[in-house]
């Protein structure tokens, strides 16, 4: 069993909020949101941060962007949204496993991660 939390909401082992998943992406919102719409959308195949990606990501992350402009657009963020990637500790992250906010509504803002 993987200790990434997110590998784990991958999995189906922790539940989360889904609002898109196929075989290779997931997104999901996020457990303390800090804007009215505040999702994360993630590569199901683990890669701890923005750090580690290489050649070889490039289509997942080609997919994992363009359904977080998706599912923007889905929610009400078409006039605009915050897109925020933290890496490592320096840039605040605190979980493990690449994932991409998507911050929108009235309120987004305020919202500093
Ligand atoms: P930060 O907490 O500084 O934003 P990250 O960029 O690593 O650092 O963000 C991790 C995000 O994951 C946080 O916004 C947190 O609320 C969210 N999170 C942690 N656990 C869960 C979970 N089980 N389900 C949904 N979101 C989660």
């Amino acid at each position: 069993m993987s200790d990434c939390i997110f590998c784990r909401i991958a999995a189906g082992e922790i539940p989360a909020k889904k609002l898109y998943e196929d075989e290779h992406v997931l997104a999901f919102h996020d457990i303390n949101p800090l804007a009215p719409v505040h999702f994360l959308v993630i590569p199901k195949l683990h890669v701890p941060s923005m750090a580690e990606l290489g050649p070889e990501h490039i289509e997942v992350m080609g997919r994992v962007m363009t359904t977080a402009a998706q599912l923007a657009r889905e929610n009400g963020c078409g006039e605009g949204f915050r897109t925020i990637i933290n890496t490592g500790r320096v840039g605040r992250q605190e979980v493990y496993h690449l994932h991409v906010h998507v911050l929108g509504g009235p309120d987004v803002l305020p919202a500093m991660l």
